[in-house]
């Protein structure tokens, strides 16, 4: 069985779901039932009994685009875990090429970003060459950056809040770096933060990393691990936008791609592509008059 959730632009819907209804047929999954969640919601749930996850992907995005959606093989429930990335998922920035720009190194840097986001360059050398091209930056650089430059993305920490509300632990996980992800966490109410260390001596960067390297692989033993100290058949949650957060975003019951990369959107079985991250609430099926913010 397959349930898809999914909100797309209200113009024309009907005519879209019936052209999407005909093309699941067409491919051997024929739609068994097709309603909005609930009469005042926007988020409309597909049901179907075959299990070709891929052939409703296709279609979904053939007629929908730009949607926002998560596609499971049972009944999709709110989550008891919840794990982000978070540059560029619960900010709207990478944190690193903001603290580029204060030492005139933002090119430099962002290209190696970039080409690390996109899977193209190893993730801890990309990260560790980065840093050391920060070298003598000073510690009050990246409160400046972070208090000037850093902003939470739409929607977070009423996502953070609500889901907490509902009794899902709550985990930030990121290849950036604890002097942005500790007070982005506390201010969003993420009650964990995994992430990198720099290296401060005398209130500046060495242009090393204290410790190991949150890469992707962490994240996704992150995820296993606060999955398993919660018991068994766990509902999980993971949000990412980067190369890094794919095996994350498969290990999780729902990995949503938040406004992503092409690779991370495809290895994911949710993506937002729309809306702003309070759409997860309304996917799950959580009424705007229980929201937190
Ligand atoms: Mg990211």
């Amino acid at each position: 069985m397959l349930i898809a959730r999914l909100i797309a632009d209200p113009s024309d819907l009907e005519t879209r779901l019936d052209a999407a209804s005909a093309a699941l047929a067409d491919a051997g999954l024929p739609l068994a039932d097709a309603h909005l969640l609930d009469a005042s919601s926007d988020v409309l749930q597909l049901e179907l009994p075959g299990d070709d996850m891929a052939v409703l992907r296709k279609v979904i995005d053939a007629h929908f685009t730009p949607s926002d959606a998560i596609i499971a093989r049972d009944e999709i429930r709110v989550p008891q875990l919840f794990v982000s990335d978070m540059d560029s998922t619960m900010i709207g920035q990478e944190c690193i090429d903001e603290l580029a720009d204060f030492a005139n190194l933002k090119p430099q840097i962002a290209a190696i970003t970039e080409r690390a986001m996109q899977g193209e360059l190893d993730f801890e050398s990309a990260l560790r060459e980065r840093v050391m091209l920060l070298r003598n930056l000073s510690e009050g650089a990246i409160f400046e950056c972070l208090d000037t430059r850093i902003k939470p993305m739409a929607g977070a920490k009423t996502l953070v809040e609500t889901l907490k509300s509902k009794g899902c632990r709550t985990v930030l996980v990121t290849g950036g770096f604890h002097h942005f992800a500790d007070p982005i966490a506390a201010q969003l109410g993420f009650e964990r933060v995994v992430g990198n260390r720099l290296e401060v001596t005398n209130g500046a960067l060495t242009g090393g990393l204290v410790g190991g390297i949150t890469d992707s692989g962490v994240k996704k033993t992150v995820l296993l691990e606060e999955a398993d100290e919660l018991g068994e058949g766990i509902v999980t949650l993971a949000t990412g936008d980067g190369a890094n957060d794919i095996p994350m975003l498969q290990e999780a019951t729902y990995g949503v791609a938040y406004h992503a990369k092409p690779k991370a959107r495809d290895a994911a079985n949710g993506w937002i592509d729309r809306g702003d991250l309070t759409v997860l609430l309304k996917l799950f099926g959580i009424p705007e008059t229980e929201w937190v913010s």
